[in-house]
């Protein structure tokens, strides 16, 4: 999902919404539910907000998507351990 674009798969982060309805960041991968792949970049994080990728993705409605806050959280992953 996100931009819709290839790539690595091993490269794409997770995203989950917590039980307030809250989309995080998921690295250790320890938020059950959906998850929702995006490549570790803003622009992609942003693409997918302005779609409506998200609750989509997460099957929630009325998400709280911090775009920024996520935007800094994925540009801090850059890579996977
Ligand atoms: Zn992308």
């Amino acid at each position: 999902m996100g931009c819709g674009g290839k790539g690595d798969p091993g490269a794409l982060v997770r995203l989950a919404a917590d039980g307030g309805g809250r989309v995080l960041l998921d690295a250790g991968r320890r938020l059950g539910g959906r998850g929702a792949w995006l490549h570790p970049d803003p622009a992609c994080l942003a693409r997918a907000v302005r779609r409506r990728a998200l609750p989509r993705a997460l099957r929630r409605e009325g998400l709280a998507v911090d775009e920024r806050e996520l935007g800094r959280a994925l540009t801090g992953i850059g890579r996977r351990d």
